[in-house]
């Protein structure tokens, strides 16, 4: 019985939306199948949705001890890469499917995951100047582990194009982006940019953006950005919290009332917001893929 009920469970979400309408219910139906999983219940929900689009993928495994003056912690994970196309170049499209325990992790970052797997499903089949490898990420929350483990294991400097973030998708109306400045996205911010004028979204980029994947990428000097949907009015708390600025608890981001908490269930995202992360992506990808 057990079984059966996972599998109806897994099976909910596999359908692709012709219909522009059913794409944020669609992915809202796969952030509640990746939901309250163990960290294994998770990794198996992406694999199963891969399989069922017939879409090959590979596994990342990372062993590795992280020491500090007070104690050494064995970390162990497991990156799932998707490649689309074989072009000379690599474009990363990323989000961390790993939650914070206790927490269902849906707005951080079933999301994000939903949108990967969205967006596999709807492009995997066009032809592609580039080669684009979409990383479901692991260890992300306990700082970072497989994009470091990525970045070093699998991307080159020659090739590598740029790198795309999803974290935080599931809320709002509001495109943020960031971190911007630092040399690292002068190639991507015109065609984010671009995106953004085209969709004629609200969108808000700052220098201060909180910490996600898209660091891993930066410490190595390889161009990136990283893409959420926030709140209205999030993105500029959302930048002031990370620049340190004193904030009355009015003023905190709205997206930190639950994130990390018990409460990051799917009750409180949108199908809206979850839809122009998709669309939002999807038109970046496909700008960036026109450029050498
Ligand atoms: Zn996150």
């Amino acid at each position: 019985m057990i079984v059966l009920a996972l599998l109806i469970t897994f099976i909910v979400g596999f359908s692709p939306p012709d219909d522009p309408e059913a794409v944020g219910p669609w992915l809202l139906e796969l952030v509640r199948g990746i939901e309250g999983r163990s960290p294994e219940g998770r990794r198996q929900y992406i694999t199963y949705q891969l399989r069922a689009m017939d879409v090959p993928y590979r596994t990342m495994t990372f062993d590795t001890t992280l020491v500090t003056p007070r104690r050494k912690t064995r970390i162990t994970g497991e990156n799932i890469v998707v490649s689309l196309g074989s072009g000379r170049r690599t474009i990363v499209l990323g989000a961390h499917f790993d939650a914070v325990p206790g927490s269902p992790g849906a707005n951080d970052n079933g999301g994000g995951v939903a949108v990967l797997l969205g967006l596999i499903q709807s492009m995997h089949k066009r032809s592609w100047n580039h080669r684009v490898d979409i990383v479901f990420f692991d260890q992300e929350e306990e700082g970072l582990f497989g994009s470091i483990f990525y970045v070093q294991r699998a991307t080159s400097r020659e090739r590598h194009r740029a790198m795309i973030n999803l974290d935080v998708v599931g809320v709002g109306d509001e495109i943020f982006v960031g971190p911007v400045g630092e040399g690292d996205d002068d190639t991507i911010m015109p065609i984010v940019r671009k995106a953004s004028r085209e969709l004629g979204a609200r969108f808000q980029e700052h220098a201060f953006y909180p910490g996600s994947d898209h660091l891993s990428f930066a410490d190595a000097g390889l161009e990136n950005i990283s893409i959420s949907v926030v709140p209205r009015g999030d993105a500029d708390r959302l930048a002031a919290f990370v620049r340190g600025d004193t904030i009355d608890r009015q003023n905190l981001p709205i997206v930190l009332r639950t994130m990390h908490t018990p409460q990051d269930n799917s009750s409180h995202l949108s199908p809206s917001a979850l839809a122009l992360a998709f669309e939002f992506t999807k038109r970046v990808l496909i700008l960036l893929d026109s450029t050498n």
